[in-house]
């Protein structure tokens, strides 16, 4: 009998095959195995050695390997040598006197549970990085198995886990995994970030329910839809075999016209643009074809900063982005293939989203029992105005400079008070920088268009109010179904229930489609779901007139847009308003 599983879509596309159970036990040797404990100046000895060991394994990989594993590579590089992985073991072994195998795994796992426990995916997924370290580290000390037997993967094997690490991934033979699903993990983490880069359907956070799964069973693994289907009928693998086929021949179109515009069907140009998290995004935004980047994360830029990101510190990260996404830049390949390189591509500037659940060095923040709902995001700027002066005076001196419109976008709004106190210190701003730069003060006013990201329920019920004070709005859908379902968007256990196409979150955001309309300013959006290609027809139906999605993606959801028709977009949202709940919207974009 097929029976089915549900999580969370974290890479595209539809993978059939045979159930791999993985369960690495992250154990240590028997006791026998472990060296006996030596004084701590030489456990502490032993722990260099494995230490630079370690990192010179790393720094072979980081030149062995691609631009996206590397870049991860070498963010674990930075984990093997922060201070307070460094200190931490240092002290267990040196004053408390653990062994070195005790001291690496007492403070890799104390640093990977702070993780986990913030209210951030990316964060949380952070957790599998230190992880990763740790058993590096560990594998070198002679304390660990060595890792998995995943290179004898049978083909067409679904794999199957709790979580996977940087290590497996790297370790995967592409051509014998056609899909994954995992346990837990989040869209945002390593995993998913890796098997979209690789094209691997998956879907996470399915649960525990997960290994009800034999060794061997056939599987269906939908990474459009976030399911699994155990033991499928002839039906189904019929079915589903036609999709792929057709997924297949999507892809291909989708990548040859992926500099393209994207227009629909009866001659709508929609933007598509790229959600950016780092310089490695940036740059696969920029070859991917993005028409712009809809949403930078800026805090994962300024993550490491020890003191206030300045001015110049701004100011270096907006000419580094802009830069890059222009035709004329090297990186961007898309001059070569014909694109308009006098089309200047926009850059949403995200005011820091940052709270107690991401803390940062240079802004200590509280101990939050709830940090999601804490001082987070625009919140925390107002209460630190210095900050959120600096990102407006580096805007608008960029801005003047080029004489181009930066976006400047808010997260976290919950009331018009907010918007208001922010536009008084651009309003400060303005006529400073404007003397400074030269340039007519309502001139370097235009240059700077305000939008608010609407993420929180009191932004999206007030929304007709603040549309009038705005230039643009963006819906962050990832925060808005975790408010509005009341749905931890971290929490494994209920993750998979934020489900951005509940039909509450329909409705919210038909609401705020029309109120955009009606104020006359573009409504994009850049959760998640603007990824999912199969979902781009209700979007539009639902009056979005941009779209930011994962530069992998780019090309898909363009391609997406060119098959749509407008009006019957618009009909296809009205029936999925009146739907009872998110199968019944699935069934529908399914039956296009
Ligand atoms: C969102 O909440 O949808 C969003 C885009 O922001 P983030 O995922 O960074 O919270
Ligand atoms: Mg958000």
């Amino acid at each position: 009998m097929s029976a089915n599983f549900h999580g969370l879509p974290g890479s595209p596309g539809i993978g059939i095959g045979n159930a791999f159970i993985y369960l690495p036990k992250p154990v240590l040797l028997e006791t026998g195995h472990v060296p006996t404990r030596l004084p701590p100046s030489q456990e502490w000895q032993r722990f260099l050695e494995a230490h630079a060991r370690v990192d010179v394994n790393l720094e072979r990989l980081i030149h062995n390997t691609d631009a996206l594993v590397s870049d991860i590579l070498a963010s674990h590089r930075t984990i093997l040598h922060d201070a307070t992985v460094m200190n931490g073991i240092e002290a267990a072994i040196m004053q408390n006197q653990v062994s070195a195998i005790d001291a690496t795994q007492l403070v890799l796992n104390e640093i990977a549970d702070t993780f986990r426990s913030m209210d951030d995916d990316y964060f949380a997924g952070r957790a599998a990085d230190v992880l990763d370290i740790g058993n590096r580290l560990l594998g070198q000390l002679g304390a660990r198995k060595p890792l998995s037997s995943l290179i004898n993967l049978p083909p067409q094997s679904i794999l199957v886990a709790e979580d996977l690490t940087l290590s497996d991934i790297i370790e995967l033979p592409a051509r014998q995994v056609c899909g994954i699903a995992l346990a837990h993990s989040a869209p945002t983490a390593h995993a998913a970030i890796l098997a979209r880069s690789r094209e691997i359907p998956l879907v996470c956070a399915v649960g525990k329910s997960l290994f009800e799964l034999r060794n061997g069973q056939p599987i269906i693994v939908d990474g459009n839809l976030g399911q699994l289907l155990a033991s499928p009928s002839e039906q189904q693998l019929r079915h589903y075999s036609n999709s792929h086929t057709y997924l297949l021949q999507q892809r291909k179109l989708a990548n040859a016209l992926a500099y393209q515009p994207a227009v629909t069907l009866d001659g709508q140009p929609i933007s598509v643009c790229a959600n950016v998290n780092n310089h490695d995004n940036a740059v696969q935004a920029a070859q991917g074809g993005a028409d712009g980047i809809g949403l930078l994360r800026t805090e994962f830029f300024f993550i490491n900063h020890e003191t206030f990101p300045d001015v110049a510190a701004h100011a270096e990260l907006l000419i580094e982005i802009y830069d890059l996404m222009q035709p004329g830049h090297p990186e961007n390949t898309a001059h070569e293939t014909g694109s308009d390189p006098a089309i200047i591509k926009p850059l949403t500037f995200r005011a820091l989203d940052l709270g107690g659940d991401k803390p940062v060095r240079f802004i200590p923040s509280p101990i939050e029992m709830n940090p999601s709902l804490g001082l987070r995001g625009i919140r925390l700027l107002l209460k630190r105005p210095e900050l959120l002066r600096n990102h407006i005076a580096a805007l608008l001196q960029m801005a003047a400079t080029w004489r181009r419109p930066l976006r400047f976008m808010l997260p976290m709004i919950s009331t018009i008070e907010e918007l208001l106190e922010v536009q008084t210190h651009i309003n400060e701003l303005i006529p400073i920088v404007a003397t400074e730069q030269s340039i007519d003060a309502e001139e370097l006013a235009q240059l700077l268009p305000t939008g608010v990201l609407v993420e929180t329920p009191a932004a999206a019920l007030m929304i007709e109010q603040m549309a009038t004070l705005v230039d643009f709005l963006s819906i962050g859908v990832n925060d808005l179904a975790q408010y509005i379902l009341a749905v931890d968007r971290t929490n494994a256990s209920v993750a998979a229930m934020a489900d951005p196409l509940h039909p509450a979150m329909i409705k919210i955001m038909s609401h705020i489609g029309r109120a955009g309309r009606q104020a006359g300013i573009p409504v994009s959006i850049c959760g998640e779901i603007a990824s999912d290609a199969t979902a781009i027809p209700l979007l539009l139906g639902l009056g979005m007139n941009e779209l930011s999605v994962t530069p992998a993606a780019v090309a898909l959801v363009k391609q997406a847009v060119r098959q749509c028709n407008l009006l019957s977009c618009r009909q296809l949202a009205e029936q999925a308003l009146k739907c009872q709940n998110s199968r019944q919207v699935r069934e529908l974009l399914m039956a296009l």
